[in-house]
């Protein structure tokens, strides 16, 4: 682990290779740049000093503890959009390629429901409902669009299940944490869940180490289906990672101006009504810039598949229960090497 974790340009470390797919499957390498080898070379640099900026970490070009920890943390299976518009702006939300959106006459109504077959059962559909209804109505607080419950599925604007593997959308689940969900841009309306994970509704009675909060998911996936991508502001609710028995359910100000961008704001939200530590996580940060200079690379470099719609994003073919545990056991061996080394 000490090898991998002072690994740098031109260094071969076992383990690189796996870094390379769960790098491409997110958005951060193009096939036709990567070789999939262990060897650290400039393109695989490139991609993680982007990762690096896209999740917000600092720029070290290295696979060091915080990023290695960001890399095995379960996440959103939507890959990350990444374009020189973060170079200009002090915004760090992200829109899907085309900047697509619901185009319904303003104010805007959209149905959902629950697939009648994909479901969980350890949970009831009473409760189920009851987080969702929450969840959008955190979005329907700040833009003018109301979400309505319905019993017809088929017929329905937005359509929610919980699906195990394969799936048929060739965006296969990989079990317990990893990718816990994926939902598609506007306005396809489907939101997937992992069935394999342990959703959590309240902490105190669901105790397991590995269960995820279902609410929390729910509202970042209704942010993609709005026409959300994922966000650099690790408060925000578009980051794309979220720990076991993590909650992060308020919008931050990142969120909702991302979002009102797309739809206006609600007459009746008050931006006052944020705290400062909400607006302060809205920081400027000249990344691509850094990332050019430090790789001597154009800035017009493109990380993701812009041009086509979200759903019909390459994904890499691999067994992800398999990469995720090796990246799992690689983070718990960088873990132990800096405590080692440094208490
Ligand atoms: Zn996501
Ligand atoms: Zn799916």
């Amino acid at each position: 682990m000490e090898s991998f974790l002072k690994a740098q340009r031109g260094s071969h470390v076992n383990g690189i290779s796996e870094l390379k797919t769960y790098l491409h499957r997110f958005g951060y390498l193009l096939p036709e740049n990567a070789n999939f080898s262990d060897a650290f070379d400039a393109t695989f640099e490139s991609a993680i000093l982007h990762f690096q900026s896209k999740l917000g970490l600092s720029l070290s070009g290295k696979l060091d503890f915080d990023t290695m920890s960001q890399i095995s943390a379960p996440r959103c299976g939507v890959p990350d959009t990444i374009s020189t518009f973060t170079l200009h702006g002090t915004r760090h939300y992200m829109y899907f390629p085309g900047k697509p959106r619901w185009a319904r006459r303003m104010p805007m109504k959209l149905t959902y429901a629950f697939s009648p077959d994909y479901t969980i059962r350890y949970l009831s559909s009473s409760e189920i409902k009851a987080v969702f209804k929450r969840a959008f109505a955190r979005w329907a607080s700040v833009i003018p669009v109301s979400f309505v419950e319905t019993e017809d599925y088929v017929y329905a604007d937005i359509k929610i299940g919980f699906y195990h593997g394969e799936h048929g959308d060739s965006e296969p689940f990989d079990g317990v944490l990893g990718v816990l969900a994926h939902s598609f841009s506007p306005e396809n309306g489907k939101v997937h869940l992992d069935a394999a994970e342990t959703w959590a509704v309240d902490f105190r009675s669901e105790k397991s180490a590995v269960a995820m909060d279902l609410e929390s998911v729910a509202t970042h996936e209704i942010g993609h289906l709005l026409g959300l991508a994922h966000s650099s502001v690790k408060e925000a609710v578009m980051y794309p990672t979220l720990k076991p028995r993590e909650k992060k359910l308020d919008l931050q100000l990142d969120d909702i101006e991302g979002v009102q961008a797309l739809y206006g704001s609600n007459p009746n939200f008050n931006i006052g009504s944020l705290s400062e530590s909400d607006i302060s996580t809205n920081q400027a940060v000249n990344v691509l810039r850094k990332i050019s200079v430090a790789t001597g690379r154009p800035l017009a470099a493109k990380c993701n598949s812009t041009g086509r719609p979200v759903e019909y994003i390459p994904v890499a073919r691999c067994g992800r229960a398999e990469l995720f545990r090796k990246l799992k056991q690689l983070a718990a061996s960088a873990r132990n090497f800096v405590k080692n080394l440094y208490f």
